[in-house]
């Protein structure tokens, strides 16, 4: 079926932003506007295929920019070929980081156009599906800009979330071990016994204070301590491991599956979170979730995005393996964003929702989207 209609006629970039009503921060960063970036794949018969890139907008789209000549003219159904002779020709100076960011974002685009080419949705070309809907937990918790009291308001948000039928919150931490705690408990208060809870520092400690925190928040029932220090620090990681007893898990900033390899092998953590449109794309995710099964790790995708970057993120859900086969099987979870970002829905002409903290799996062709043209105009960025 193959032939010149799937050759590929452009590569283009959508540069999405908005400002915030209310900045919020993680432990390092300030939040002012979301921004994120999309990647378009045309091919000559004029289907377009979407990917998203995680990471700074600008910088993702320059990269898109610098690999697209090597795509035109090549058929998109080789999105194998393709991704490897991309990631050679930037190899040297991009094994990881942007290089790999912005290959995410077109090879999910290839994998959509793929889908649109053949009919069917990823999950089907990827093997099938082990499961139609996901259970989500809500991402949020943050820290917001100038605001006392944060044990009250984030209690209040957590509590909020359970409501609308999640399951699980996760609140960012990584401000001072005492604050944190402050915050943990007020929120598990809140939530009560039965909602999970997990703590994300977004690598704000050093071992000694990750240690001292995850020792004293143990009592409150934590699912697991996310990214506890930097995440070229493995040898922290493993002592966070060992020096207290909440699962350890990272892996949003490890890239393909050559930078996970060190990450598994040495058990730094419990719980691996590639992220899709980060990781070099759904056949890499797909490549560290074998790796993870083979070494019996856990396995939680990263997501912070557009509702293009969850529909990736659910294609690869749904494909996840089970992990150990049984009649009632521990069924993966999907994060899902709840902070401030209008156009993570309104990209999407049917948005990606929960309906009691459980996300379906997008079944149309491809990614099982279709983008609304007139919001990339909304929200385009200002040059
Ligand atoms: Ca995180």
């Amino acid at each position: 079926m193959a032939g010149s209609s799937t050759r590929i006629a452009s590569v283009r970039t959508h540069l999405l932003e908005h400002r915030l009503d209310r900045q919020f921060e993680s432990s390092f960063s300030r939040f002012e506007s979301r921004a994120h970036c999309l990647v378009e794949v045309t091919t000559e018969d004029g289907t377009s295929g979407w990917g998203e890139c995680l990471g700074p907008m600008r910088l993702n789209a320059a990269v898109v920019a610098a690999m697209a000549p090597l795509l035109l003219g090549r058929d998109a159904l080789d999105h194998e070929t393709l991704w490897l002779h991309l990631y050679s020709q930037f190899r040297d100076q991009g094994q990881r980081g942007l290089a790999v960011t912005a290959l995410s974002g077109i090879e999910i685009a290839l994998w959509d156009l793929k889908g649109r080419h053949f009919e069917a949705p990823v999950h089907r070309l990827l093997g099938g599906a082990f499961r139609t809907e996901i259970p989500a937990y809500a991402t949020g918790g943050f820290r917001r800009t100038g605001k006392a009291d944060r044990p009250a308001y984030l209690a209040e948000e957590a509590a909020g979330y359970v409501g609308e039928g999640f399951g699980a919150v996760k609140i960012k931490i990584g401000y001072g071990v005492e604050e944190d705690l402050a915050a943990i408990r007020a929120v598990r208060a809140a939530i009560g016994p039965d909602a999970g809870l997990m703590i994300d520092a977004n690598h704000g400690y050093d071992a000694l204070e990750a240690i001292r925190l995850g020792r004293a928040a143990a009592d409150q029932d934590i699912g697991w301590f996310e990214e506890p220090v930097v995440p070229e620090d493995l040898e922290g990681y493993r002592a966070v491991r060992a020096g207290q007893p909440i699962p350890v898990a990272g892996g949003e900033t490890w890239f393909t599956r050559w930078g996970f390899r060190d990450p598994i092998q040495s058990r730094a953590v419990d719980i691996l979170q590639p992220d899709v449109c980060a990781v070099g794309g759904l056949s890499e995710a797909c490549r560290v979730a074998a790796l993870a099964e083979t070494f019996g790790l856990r396995l939680v995708p990263h997501v912070w995005g557009t509702g293009v970057a969850l529909a990736a993120a659910l294609q690869f859900l749904a494909v996840l393996p089970v992990s150990p086969p049984r009649h009632e099987p521990r069924r993966p979870l999907l994060e899902f964003d709840r902070t401030e970002n209008p156009f993570r829905q309104a990209v999407l002409t049917r948005p990606i929702e929960h309906a009691g903290g459980l996300v379906a799996v997008p079944d149309g062709p491809g990614l099982g989207i279709e983008i609304d043209r007139a919001a990339l105009g909304t929200y385009a960025a200002e040059d």
